[in-house]
């Protein structure tokens, strides 16, 4: 059990990894120079985002298989939030040799199970091993389309501003971690079973350690006529200020649906689906009213109708310095 990746070496490590990664869903899956996907139509959505040890996660608060899961997850719902259904992943996995290949054997099920979980038919197509001194998990996710993709530009004045999943759960969970898993010099330290946690903040520990985006809501959204859709990685205000720029409208919030989840605007990491749909259509089940787009004022979003204070959401080179603690 206490194998390194250096010991063992990176062809019995890639063994053991493919045993676990599931099934391939691939014309051509792993273990040849590259994949080959069947896909139908001619377009294929492609996004990557990277987890880095420190600024993403801490060995200390997330296990292998948090990490892997959340390294799915939150390319998952990039694809999902242009309205397209994710069909394959592609990891590249960095990693200093002296790593527990429990640890990476566990990440690949955590990689698996979000995939079946959250995107069935998606699975880890290809991928590459590196030696690295900070662990890092880079992944590429592949969808296609069965309509048009839904852009953050396309909101109009006058749509209903929506959202689907989650928000401001994972941020109460990492203010958690923060305020009750460090130690005196501010070093994460892990979560024992018996820590005294209310139901609530086990929740919310979960889901900032294994974040649950509304995958399938990405095409049931565009299916349903959305105008605009983007998913909330790094707040609500801060997110939602992106697809009214881009839209060049207003996205008016109003923080009624939000009673009781303290951290609703500004907390990202849930991935939920922040869409807007034209007034008259029906919403998708599994959307709920959270505002309207209205016509670009002086601010791209208003929060019961004012202004927002403060920046509203995560910067990773803004704020990493500051959580570094
Ligand atoms: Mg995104």
């Amino acid at each position: 059990m206490d194998d390194t990746v250096g010991q063992l070496g990176e062809r019995e490590v890639l063994r053991r990894i493919l045993a676990r990664i599931g099934r391939s869903a691939a014309e051509v899956g792993p273990g040849d120079d590259a994949a080959v996907l069947a896909v139908p139509g001619e377009r294929i959505v492609a996004t990557t985002d990277t987890l880095v040890h420190g600024p993403d996660f801490r060995l200390a608060w997330s296990s292998g298989y948090d990490v892997g899961w959340k390294a799915a997850a939150v390319n998952l719902a990039d694809i999902a939030a242009m309205g397209a259904r994710p069909t394959a992943l592609l990891v590249a996995l960095t990693m200093p040799d002296d790593t527990p290949v429990a640890f990476v054997e566990a990440l690949a099920d955590g990689l698996r199970e979000a995939c079946a979980a959250l995107a069935p038919g998606c699975a880890v197509e290809g991928g590459d091993l590196a030696a690295s001194d900070t662990l890092t998990v880079a992944v590429t996710a592949l969808g296609v389309l069965d309509q048009d993709p839904v852009l953050r530009s396309g909101a109009r004045a006058g749509d209903v501003v929506a959202l689907a999943g989650d928000a401001g759960v994972a941020a109460r969970g990492l203010q958690l971690l923060f305020d009750r898993f460090r130690d005196a010099d501010g070093a994460p330290v892990a979560v024992t079973d018996d820590a005294a946690l209310t139901d609530a903040e086990r929740t919310a520990l979960a889901r900032q350690l294994r974040p649950h985006p509304p995958i399938a809501h990405g095409p049931l959204a565009a299916a349903a006529g959305a105008t605009a859709m983007m998913d909330v990685s790094d707040g609500l205000v801060l997110d939602a200020t992106r697809l009214a720029t881009a839209s060049g409208v207003t996205v008016s919030i109003d923080t009624a649906p939000f009673a009781g989840e303290p951290l609703a605007l500004t907390g990202g990491e849930d991935h939920a689906l922040l869409a807007t749909f034209p007034a008259e259509s029906a919403l998708p089940d599994g959307f709920r009213r959270i505002g309207e787009a209205r016509m670009a004022g002086a601010h791209p979003v208003l929060v019961d109708r004012e202004p927002p204070v403060g920046r509203g959401g995560w910067d990773p080179y803004a704020d990493w310095d500051a959580a570094r603690g």
